[in-house]
């Protein structure tokens, strides 16, 4: 029997020139095609205009815990499994780590074919300190947990990046300087690597106000710098 595989390929976070050569190679050879939205899925690898033979299957928070311990099974029988998120990096706030775990524990071939992810992104092009970060993926949504967020991280010396929603980014920076303060440096992402892509760095009372005058439609990524850092 040969080995099959588990391979995470990532998506394109908005732009369809991202997608890599190596996710094409992947999800034609596939067996089994799992993804958060089949409709999603099929409709960017229709754009790509990939012929893919593979049968899909929906895998998303759901079913994760019962599927995982079957596509593993699957992968260990000798399969070569594809997992997809919408948009991005599988397993990165988004559904993926319990379908690896089952496959790791069992000693199976996991692999990826890198590629976009909004959090290292934003993080990149922020001219907020990336030696040291915290990746924190979506805040509480109420405003209590969330302040206490912030206050935990207060002092931290490291950049903590979230994610958020169009709904609740203006909260969000709200919240974040009635605890961090108006000098707080910070940087908020929108719409990565797509055409209305918007990227404020500078002290929250200054980012504020900007991403409050703007559309707040679309996808956002947050920075937090340490507390010592100027621009
Ligand atoms: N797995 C994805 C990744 O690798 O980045 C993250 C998926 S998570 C469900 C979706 C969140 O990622 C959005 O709410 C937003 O915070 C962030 N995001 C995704 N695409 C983005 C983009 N093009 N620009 C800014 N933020 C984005």
């Amino acid at each position: 029997m040969t080995e099959g595989s588990l391979t995470l390929v990532a998506t394109p976070i908005g732009n369809l020139g991202d997608w890599t050569p190596r996710g094409s190679e992947a999800v034609q050879r596939a067996d089994l095609l799992a993804c958060e939205d089949t409709r999603v899925t099929r409709k960017l690898l229709d754009h790509l205009g990939l012929k893919v033979e593979a049968r899909f299957i929906s895998y998303r928070e759901q079913n994760e815990l019962t599927l995982s311990v079957e596509l593993s099974e699957q992968v260990q029988a000798g399969k070569h499994i594809v997992l997809m998120a919408d948009a991005g990096t599988p397993a990165i706030s988004d559904p993926g780590f319990r379908l690896v775990r089952e496959c790791r524990k069992r000693g199976l071939c996991v692999t990826a074919t890198p590629g976009p992810n909004a959090a290292i992104t934003a993080l990149a092009i922020s001219g907020l300190p990336s030696d040291t970060f915290l990746y924190a993926g979506f805040l509480p949504p109420k405003a209590a947990a969330r302040r206490r967020f912030f206050s935990e991280h207060q002092s931290a010396e490291y950049t903590v990046i979230c994610y958020e929603s169009c709904h609740r980014i203006l909260k969000f920076l709200a919240d974040a300087e009635a605890v961090l303060g108006a000098q707080r440096c910070v940087c908020v992402a929108r719409e990565l690597t797509k055409r209305h892509e918007t990227v404020f760095s500078g002290p929250l009372g200054s980012v504020g106000p900007l991403v409050a005058q703007r559309s707040q439609k679309g996808e956002f990524v947050v920075l937090i710098a340490k507390a010592s850092y100027e621009l």
